[in-house]
């Protein structure tokens, strides 16, 4: 039977290159998104991927989002939760709303995602949940305590689950990103960015095809024996 993925923040950046590589892998492949419906539509058109639009923050459209993707491509066997936003700014100038907001979607996400897909991987006894985290998870970045924290609890919740699915042949793991040349990183001020390049022994932004290769190696039966991993993909920028 052919396999089913959902990817969230599928139909751009670094979710847009996952789909694309899961489908190329023979999986059918649902890509949510928030609300840009004209890169939605454009990616659905480009790739064949139907693309579905709900909040991964907000938990009921999860569990209403992933009982559409079943009825219309079958059981979901393999989520990846890569949907995720910043809204940088230093601790004084942060907003709550700022602080709540990446923790709803970023971590959130992962959370209302798994409570929808991982009691059915756990049934049919295969299952495979990849979350993207970041190197800022890992080892923190100036101006982004929100975010930083959020990808840092991705890495956590990741160990956790992997316990609880191991026995039911549901692996959980996560990659750790570096810098990837998508809108989230053009957003950065050049200056900044080029300071950032001048860190990465590779001496270059990687590119989204780079994190979906990884992403695919650990949704296939290859990688079954890895679980609660974080797979760091980052030019050597962090060495963790
Ligand atoms: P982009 O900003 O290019 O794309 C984000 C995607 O997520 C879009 O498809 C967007 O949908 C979707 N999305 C955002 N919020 C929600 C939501 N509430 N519900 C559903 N979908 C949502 O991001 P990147 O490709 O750069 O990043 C992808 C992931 O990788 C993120 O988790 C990010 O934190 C992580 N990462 C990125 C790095 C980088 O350098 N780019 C480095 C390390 C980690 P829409 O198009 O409708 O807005």
């Amino acid at each position: 039977m052919t396999k089913v993925a959902v990817v969230t923040g599928g139909t751009r950046g670094i979710g847009e290159a996952i789909s694309t590589q899961l489908k190329a892998m023979g999986y059918s492949v649902a890509a949510i998104y928030a609300g840009n419906d004209e890169r939605a539509q454009a990616f659905s058109h480009r790739t064949g991927i139907e693309a579905f639009k709900w909040d991964v923050g907000n938990h009921q459209a999860c569990l209403d989002g992933c009982a559409a993707v079943s009825e219309s491509l079958g059981p979901i066997d393999i989520v990846v939760n890569n949907a995720g936003i910043t809204r940088d700014g230093v601790l004084f100038k942060m907003s709550f709303e700022d602080w709540n907001e990446v923790m709803r979607i970023n971590l959130g996400g992962c959370f209302n995602m798994a409570k929808a897909a991982f009691g059915g991987m756990r049934e049919r006894g295969w299952g495979r949940i990849v979350n993207i985290g970041s190197v800022n998870g890992q080892a923190g970045q100036y101006g982004q305590v929100n975010y930083a924290a959020a990808k840092s609890g991705i890495h956590g919740f990741t160990k956790a689950l992997a316990q609880e699915g191991a026995k039911y042949g549901v692996t959980v793991n996560a990659i750790a990103p570096g810098y990837i040349d998508t809108d989230m990183v053009s957003a950065v001020p050049a200056p900044v960015l080029e300071k950032i390049v001048a860190k990465i022994p590779v001496g270059r932004l990687g590119q989204a095809d780079e994190i979906a290769r990884g992403v695919a190696f650990l949704c296939s039966d290859a990688a079954a024996f890895i679980t609660g991993s974080t797979l760091s993909i980052n030019g050597g920028q962090h060495m963790y």
